[in-house]
């Protein structure tokens, strides 16, 4: 039998659709930096051309995956799972509801896997950004779902059993025991995790150590926080993203950058993570998005409640193992509908690292040229569709940052009579590049479409 979710929340979903495109427009500022100031007609049109097939891998993969779980939450299809899983365990009925979670996560992940191959091994590989053959591709995949998506399933377990005995504040103590989750999780990653994808040693180069160590001195960091991943093997983007929580913390640089990327670059991307650590941004973000799940919580338990009794009875049970698919179903579309705010509060926040950059750099240029060169090797987005930036953008876009960077150089005064405060246009050599991320923290770069289908906590940039 087919359920129709509860009307309030069709409504809900309604007045979120219809305030969207408001939303849109009054973001879409203008842009008062051009694309063609800096790139080539070329390396617009591959931006362009790259960033298009991504945006519509992801809106394929996202109506797959909500599609998925919709019918398996409203139609025969759930039962008769949830029936082949008793089966297995019939003399156990206590390991049906882990075991039906395990079989739901492990679907979620199948759904995404054509998605992700054609976005990694197809069109990033055909941009020359994914130097990794398929073997490696699904190796690290198969070892991504078993490191990551797999906590899904002790932790719906236990949000179920919550459930069970404290029916008011189930919501409250799951959101807890992820908040914990996630702290342990960010703290064990660069000894734990991270090296099962990376092999990630402390920077042996005395040129960048004399490059960056006076910099990280500035700003009261020890020179043996800096790390290098060999990332080159698998991508060719450039980056670097801050690792770890309390002790064992550490600055992480792709090996590619170190072939790449000029001093006053290096600096940047360094004083970057600097300014993530400094200003605690990771324990910020866990803090925020335990809060969220709170909420979120609530809100799948609220849903659950009122969809499951209008289907079954007024005092149906909804925390057994039936409810899982509406259980998934609901928290995967909240997720998405949440995704513009966690998005918006992730550009804030490179925003403020930017800006600490800057002001501890005092290379504004250094900066503008690192984002060209960036943009360039990762194939940026260099004009975002509102709706995109809105939605996915976990960084600000590529020339508003470049634009900050200038804006500060004129503050700063620097080069009043020898130089505009324009970069020079299409003077470099355009290489393109790019990613396939498996780490924990902050990243410096870029943005990359946000898939939380799969594993909500710990996995981002
Ligand atoms: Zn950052």
């Amino acid at each position: 039998m087919l359920v129709k979710p509860a009307r309030w929340f069709t409504t809900l979903t309604a007045l979120t659709a219809a305030a969207l495109p408001l939303t849109v427009c009054l973001l879409a500022s203008a842009e008062s930096l051009k694309a063609a100031d800096f790139f080539s007609p070329e390396e617009m049109q591959a931006a362009a051309r790259y960033n298009n097939k991504l945006y519509t891998l992801f809106a394929f993969k996202e109506v797959t995956l909500l599609g998925f779980l919709a019918l398996t939450a409203f139609s025969r299809l759930g039962a008769a799972y949830r029936r082949d899983v008793g089966k297995i365990f019939r003399s156990r009925q206590k390991l049906v509801l882990p075991a039906y979670a395990f079989f739901l996560v492990l679907m979620i992940r199948l759904a995404a896997v054509p998605f992700d191959a054609v976005r990694d091994l197809g069109v990033k590989k055909s941009f020359g950004l994914i130097v990794e053959g398929m073997g490696a591709w699904l190796a690290d995949h198969a070892k991504s779902f078993f490191v990551a998506d797999i906590w899904y399933v002790p932790f719906v377990v236990l949000v179920f059993v919550l459930m069970q005995r404290f029916k008011r504040s189930w919501w409250l103590l799951s959101a807890v025991v992820l908040g914990m989750a996630s702290i342990a999780w960010y703290s064990l990653a660069p000894h734990l995790i991270e090296p099962l994808f990376f092999k990630i040693t402390p920077v042996q180069s005395e040129a960048l150590h004399s490059q960056l160590d006076p910099l990280l001195r500035q700003a009261g960091l020890d020179a043996d926080v800096l790390h290098e991943a060999d990332t080159g093997r698998k991508t060719r983007e450039v980056n670097a993203y801050l690792s770890g929580l309390f002790l064992g913390k550490r600055i992480v640089l792709y090996n590619v950058l170190e072939k790449e990327a000029e001093p006053s670059e290096l600096r940047f991307v360094v004083a970057h993570e600097v300014a993530h650590w400094r200003k605690n941004h990771v324990i910020k973000g866990i803090a925020f998005r335990t809060a969220g799940a709170a909420g979120v919580l609530l809100l799948v338990g609220v849903l659950l409640k009122l969809t499951t009794r209008k289907a079954r009875s007024p005092d149906a049970n909804v925390s057994g193992s039936e409810s899982l698919p509406a259980f998934f179903f609901y928290l995967n579309v909240i997720l998405f509908l949440v995704m513009p705010i966690e998005c918006a509060l992730s550009r804030h926040i490179e925003r403020a690292a930017d800006a600490y950059a800057l002001e501890l750099t005092q290379d504004p240029q250094g900066a503008a040229r690192l984002f060209e060169k960036v943009a360039r090797k990762n194939l940026s987005d260099l004009n975002p569709p509102p709706l995109a930036r809105f939605w996915l953008h976990t960084h600000p876009p590529i020339l508003e940052r470049i634009e900050e960077a200038l804006r500060r150089k004129e503050r700063f005064n620097i080069g009043e009579d020898s130089e505009r405060t324009t970069v020079p246009a299409k003077e470099k050599p355009s290489e393109a590049r790019a990613t396939n991320k498996t780490t924990t923290g902050d990243s410096v770069e870029e943005d990359e479409n946000r898939s939380r289908g799969e594993v909500t906590h710990g996995k981002n940039d």
